[in-house]
């Protein structure tokens, strides 16, 4: 078979790209794609979504909604999303008419936590010990398998720990099937993991790969608060993190940049890592590469759905912090303002809710 020829596939400036969604991602995918020359038609349900100010056109429909979809995919040249759960009925409406990158194979292992953890067994990583749950007696027989603590996550539509119940001892099985309301789980061994990390990779159409530097994460309330890059990690560590990502990436055929969660447990040589998740989109861990990578992950994911090359990944300073600013947080972005070396990233919401997230700061730092 001929090698497709990049330069044919690939948008060109004055072209437009289709996003689902039009949260934060979609925002700042679409200002990315602005200063490549192309354009970005955003579709979300919500008529105050974020990405409605800095796109060429909305389309306020449902993500089902036929009509629009086909409205959407005739005036772009190729449609990706910011977020997992992108119906795949809608990915099947886009497909006949327009690509849709990622692909529908990286949509389905990735909006289904079982799908994700057995691709990362199968590929050699180290995962939790898990297993699917699909009543309260087959709960009970994996715990006493899997033991406590352990925790019961549904395999769809968790995101920020919403979906999850943590089980301390075999009498919280019945609690915790109530507490998901009997949707279709897996239960999860409980990682003691040292620190969380992630690792955000790009593939592009040509198939080529390109990792960022390990980035560490800190969550409070479940909620991601900060990210440093480069990870306090063993260098063997962060090789084999950036191997696994690459691997998933070819494994999954993708194309675009994806987060993958890890948690390290151990210290020094003896880190281990385990594989908690796989995010088929530009990543929250991954926001401090705006202002501290030579390419920022929105303008990489949006190189690799055009076909275009991707970029550098390299860090612009010997670490980077990112701060998201969560709530009330957002009301200081007078005093991020005024320090400097801080950069202000707002996303343009009206109304601060608790553990919403309204905006970021990044900081390049000197060690
Ligand atoms: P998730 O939605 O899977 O990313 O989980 C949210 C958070 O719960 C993670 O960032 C961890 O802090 C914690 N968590 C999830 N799964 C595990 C596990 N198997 N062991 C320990 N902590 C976990």
């Amino acid at each position: 078979m001929a090698e497709p020829n990049l330069a044919e596939l690939s948008l060109k400036p004055g072209d437009t790209i289709g996003i689902l969604g039009g949260g934060q991602l979609g925002r700042m995918l679409a200002l990315a794609a602005a200063r490549l020359g192309l354009r970005s038609h955003v579709l979300a349900p919500e008529p105050d979504s974020p990405a409605f100010d800095v796109c060429a056109k909305q389309f306020v429909a449902a993500y089902d909604d036929e009509q629009a979809l086909k409205a959407l995919s005739a005036s772009v040249s190729c449609v990706t999303y910011e977020f997992e759960n992108v119906p795949a009925r809608a990915v099947e409406i886009l497909s006949g008419r327009t690509p849709v990158r990622p692909g529908a194979k990286a949509l389905a292992v990735c909006q289904d936590r079982l799908f994700e953890k057995t691709l990362a067994r199968d590929l050699g990583a180290p995962t939790a010990p898990f297993a699917p749950v699909e009543s309260l007696d087959e709960l009970r027989a994996r715990l006493a398998e899997i033991g406590t603590p352990s925790i019961l996550k549904t395999r769809r539509f968790g995101y920020d720990g919403k979906g999850q119940f943590v089980l301390r001892s075999p009498g919280d099985a019945e609690a915790a099937w109530t507490a998901v309301k009997g949707a279709p789980c897996i239960l999860e061994g409980f990682v003691a993991f040292r620190r969380e990390v992630s690792v955000i990779a790009a593939r592009g159409l040509d198939g080529a790969v390109r990792s960022y530097p390990v980035t560490e994460n800190e969550h409070r309330d479940q909620i991601l608060r900060r990210s440093v890059a480069p990870a306090g990690i063993h260098p063997i560590t962060a090789r084999a993190a950036i191997e696994l990502a690459e691997k998933i990436g070819v494994a999954l055929d993708y194309v675009g940049v994806f987060g993958l969660e890890l948690f390290v447990s151990g210290e020094g040589r003896s880190e281990t890592l385990h594989v908690n998740e796989i995010a088929p989109r530009v990543h929250n861990s991954g926001h401090w590469t705006m202002d501290g990578a030579d390419t920022s992950q929105f303008e990489q994911h949006v190189r690799a759905i055009a076909g275009l090359p991707l970029g550098s990944t390299a860090l612009r300073s010997p670490s980077v912090e990112m701060i998201n600013l969560i709530g009330g947080d957002a009301g200081r972005w007078r005093d991020h303002l005024a320090t400097p070396g801080a950069q202000l990233h707002l996303y343009g919401k009206g109304e601060e809710r608790p553990g919403r997230k309204m905006g970021h700061v990044t900081r390049l730092l000197p060690i």
